[in-house]
């Protein structure tokens, strides 16, 4: 392609190492920058890219899933990592795993190997003077890094810890002790479909009541049960003051809780005596955590003590005595945009337009995620490269969803997590009959149709769709 416009990727993780192959396939001329091998974020061990921190799954194929449907229209649009994570697949029965080391190995042979891309290795602190750039530097960006873009969106901070609340059993806790009932008998998930949520008449929550000795017992205990050290790369990350950990709250007061994530206003506990006082010194709450409603968390119950710990203290609350715990809870450091005020849908940044955001950093959660918007973004910056306008997907299509939630203009100003593929996220079905979409397999096959149905139909009426298609013709 004939330019002499620059372009520039800066992170080759997975978003980076895939908007770089896109941009590379298309003819342009990339320059590629990382850290690595030189130095590298406290999780990435490797000295190579698109480096695997965790499991080893990109999640399912099957494309009644979300992610599975995520990848299949990745694939109709011309991904390139899925197409090497497929060369070095283990068996994973319907999910996407992958030989991490051989993934990385490949991906970097093949990053160095293009003839229009240039590896840059070393830490970016300021962002390249290139006509487009995209930021794709994942949930560890380095600190300076971090700081620069915290300053180009005009926002104070960008890194958050990212928690998580412990899940339990629903047949594993004790009614005879908790009971439902929604705060003042008020339903507060009612905006959600029927089918979504299973439904208890009485209320959503389920609530363990406190008396005053248990809950002063929870305190002293939260203050001086262990916990995890926090890494070096933790220490001056700040808590969202919505998501600050119970063990944080402990040590803030012995009344703190009580005010927060325990406070009792608007409960009754049904089984003391009708006539005397029934509201709790201090309740947790229980919140539905999945469809089948087999599953709970403990609603503000983020944490970071250990895991003998924190067992310890499940036991501590009323009517959990003998919970079952599928899941602790869990705390890491994540770097993001607050999306919905500093993002289009096309990933560019509103204030900056040449600079497009992919990865973790735009707020989406996930290997395949990442490597769905880094395709999203090598895309776009295709387009400002040859300045034609960039793209937007219909939103039936998972990657459209995901792209129109996390820049919603609703969600601006208010508290903003980040998002995995979802069928949540999708626009519902219409015309077809309640009892149809009852059937959750029957809704996602629905859902995956009407998706793959809007996704073919635009990639044939858009005039971009051929780079598309050329981008998927060539092999890697
Ligand atoms: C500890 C941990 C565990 C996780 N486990 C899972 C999991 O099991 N499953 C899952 O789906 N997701 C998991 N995730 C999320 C996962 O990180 C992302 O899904 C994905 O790797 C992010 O892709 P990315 O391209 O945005 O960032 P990354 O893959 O992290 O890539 C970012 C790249 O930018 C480079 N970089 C950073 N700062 C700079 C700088 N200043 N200059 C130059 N280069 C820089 C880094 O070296 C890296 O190569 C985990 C995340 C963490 C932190």
């Amino acid at each position: 392609m004939a330019t002499t416009k620059t372009v520039a990727v800066v992170g080759a993780g997975l978003a980076g190492s895939e908007a770089a192959l896109q941009l590379a396939h298309a003819g342009f001329h990339v320059t590629l920058h990382d850290i690595k091998p030189t130095q590298q974020s406290p999780a990435h061990h490797e000295p190579t890219f698109a480096e695997i921190v965790c499991s080893n799954s990109m999640g399912s194929l099957q494309p009644s899933s979300a992610s599975g449907l995520l990848k299949q229209e990745m694939e109709l649009l011309g991904c390139h990592l899925l197409t090497l994570a497929k060369q070095v697949a283990v068996p994973a029965g319907n999910a996407l795993a992958v030989d991490r080391n051989a993934f990385t190995q490949l991906v970097t042979d093949t990053l160095h190997a293009h003839p229009n891309i240039t590896v840059m290795c070393g830490e970016v602190t300021e962002l390249p003077a290139a006509d487009v750039v995209i930021v794709a530097t994942g949930p560890l960006t380095t600190p300076a890094l971090a700081q620069t873009l915290s300053k180009l969106v005009n926002r104070e901070q960008l890194f958050f810890f990212d928690a998580a609340s412990p899940i339990l059993t629903r047949d594993s806790i004790d009614m005879s002790i908790a009971f439902v009932q929604d705060r003042y008998d008020k339903k507060v998930d009612s905006h959600l479909d029927d089918d979504q949520f299973a439904s208890e008449d009485e209320g959503s929550y389920i609530n363990c009541p406190f008396t005053q000795p248990q809950y002063e017992a929870l305190v002293n205990f939260l203050n001086t049960a262990e916990k995890v050290p926090l890494k070096d790369f933790e220490k001056d990350t700040s808590f969202f003051e919505s998501c600050v950990p119970v063990d944080e709250l402990a040590r803030r007061g012995v009344e703190t809780l009580r005010y927060g994530p325990m406070k009792p206003k608007g409960l009754r506990n049904p089984h003391l005596p009708e006539g005397s006082f029934q509201q709790p010194y201090a309740v947790v709450q229980l919140r539905q955590d999945n469809r089948e409603g087999t599953l709970y968390n403990i609603v503000g119950f983020q944490t970071n003590l250990k895991w003998g710990p924190q067992a310890e203290m499940i036991r501590l609350i009323p009517g959990l005595e003998n919970a079952d715990v599928v899941r602790f809870g869990v705390m890491h450091r994540n770097t993001y945009l607050h999306s919905p005020e500093v993002l289009q849908p096309t990933l560019q940044l509103k204030a900056h337009p040449h600079v497009l955001i992919a990865g973790q950093l735009t707020g989406t959660e996930g290997y395949t995620e990442s490597i769905a918007t880094g395709m999203w973004a090598g895309r776009n910056a295709i387009c400002l490269l040859q300045g034609d306008a960039p793209l937007t997907l219909p939103k039936e299509t998972m990657l459209g969803a995901l792209l129109a939630y996390i820049t919603r203009d609703e969600a601006a100003g208010k508290k903003f997590q980040p998002i995995n593929s979802n069928w949540g996220i999708v626009p519902a079905i219409s015309g077809v009959p309640r009892r149809v979409l009852k059937d959750k397999r029957e809704k996602a096959r629905l859902l995956g149709e009407q998706a793959i149905t809007a996704l073919t139909a635009w990639m044939q009426t858009h005039p971009a769709s051929g780079a598309f298609k050329q981008a998927v013709g060539v092999t890697c």
